[in-house]
């Protein structure tokens, strides 16, 4: 059947028609909220390079938990802030450091919450690097990484976290957390891996979120280079023998074709990162009024999952949440 016969256009006519034909359909429980979490009691402070994002005390960090929870989020995956940064990362495994406090007061309060964790040492470390910088050559000593990025994730499944997510890009970090977790007894704390994270520009307002600026040189010896999709789909299956039980792509928008090849290839859950420049293009764009900002956040959400994503770390999980049960008045 050819035009006149075949007219595509019959079945975009009217909104509920076009509900009953969509492919894809965002909801809720693809959503994982991040959250940095810093020392002390009763502090919210926004954050300046994200819009509507703060740095929040374990208490208050509990407080949007609950507000997450209620919207029908189920995730939140954690960043730390600590009190004392050394060449070491060593606040990054303290059983008293902000995610840990705050692991603890979630699941206290709200265990049926999953918990995910960030693992990774640039937050910790005096120098900003995610591994241990060698002081005379300013080389990363990745197999020396190893053992405190196995202790930082130790310390986060044990004040309880249900996913611990390292970000480092450490060769060798999955299977050196697996045998950490699974030697304390920790055997169904999940790994999820950041296997195919690219040094991308579109990391910059996180770091000032962070705190995780680099002191001198940059990721591009861990972190992939924005070309390499072959690559990208070597570190996905390295991960998965090591032990990950989900994989993820960082970031996401200019990486869907990894995405997409990584779908085709692998039957574990993926995640994919809608990291801080998607976010805060966005928000400035819409703020510039050049752009509609509920339609294009769910654009790019549902975009993601089209792509084959199964979860997506995003800052727009909140409104997105409030958008989505505002029920059918959103028809794409
Ligand atoms: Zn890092």
């Amino acid at each position: 059947m050819q035009f006149p016969e075949l007219r595509m256009r019959r079945l975009r006519r009217t909104k509920t028609m076009r509900r009953l034909v969509q492919e894809v359909v965002l909801t809720t429980n693809d959503l994982v909220y991040p959250l940095f979490v810093i020392p002390g009691h009763m502090q919210k402070h926004p954050i300046g390079s994200l819009k509507n994002q703060f740095h929040l005390s374990p208490d208050e960090a509990l407080t949007v938990c609950k507000q997450v929870w209620d919207l029908g989020i189920g995730s939140v995956i954690l960043f730390g802030l600590p009190e004392h940064k050394d060449s070491m990362g060593t606040d990054s495994h303290s059983t008293n450091g902000p995610v840990q406090q705050t692991i603890r007061l979630i699941k206290q309060q709200i265990p049926d919450m999953v918990v995910m964790t960030d693992v990774c040492l640039c937050q910790y470390t005096d120098h900003g690097h995610c591994g241990v910088l060698s002081e005379q050559s300013g080389v990363i000593r990745n197999d020396e990484s190893l053992a405190l990025l196995g202790q930082m994730a130790l310390s986060h499944a044990e004040a309880g976290a249900d996913v611990v997510a390292p970000s480092d890009m450490m060769d060798g970090r999955v299977a050196a957390i697996r045998d950490t977790l699974d030697d304390a007894g920790l055997t169904d704390v999940a790994i999820l891996a950041y296997s195919a994270k690219f040094a991308s520009a579109y990391y910059g307002p996180f770091r000032e979120a962070a705190h995780s600026a680099p002191q001198s040189g940059d990721r591009k010896t861990y972190q992939m280079a924005p070309p390499n999709a072959r690559e990208a789909l070597r570190e996905v299956a390295l991960d998965i023998q090591e032990g990950a039980d989900m994989v993820m792509v960082k970031p996401a928008m200019p990486y869907l074709d990894i995405l997409v090849r990584m779908r085709q290839e692998f039957d574990l859950p993926l995640a994919a990162y809608n990291v801080s420049g998607e976010y805060a293009m966005l928000c400035a764009a819409a703020d510039a009024g050049l752009i509609d900002y509920r339609q294009a956040m769910l654009e790019s959400l549902v975009a993601i999952k089209r792509a084959g994503a199964d979860l997506i770390l995003t800052y727009f999980a909140i409104d997105a949440a409030k958008t989505l049960h505002q029920g059918g008045a959103f028809v794409f």
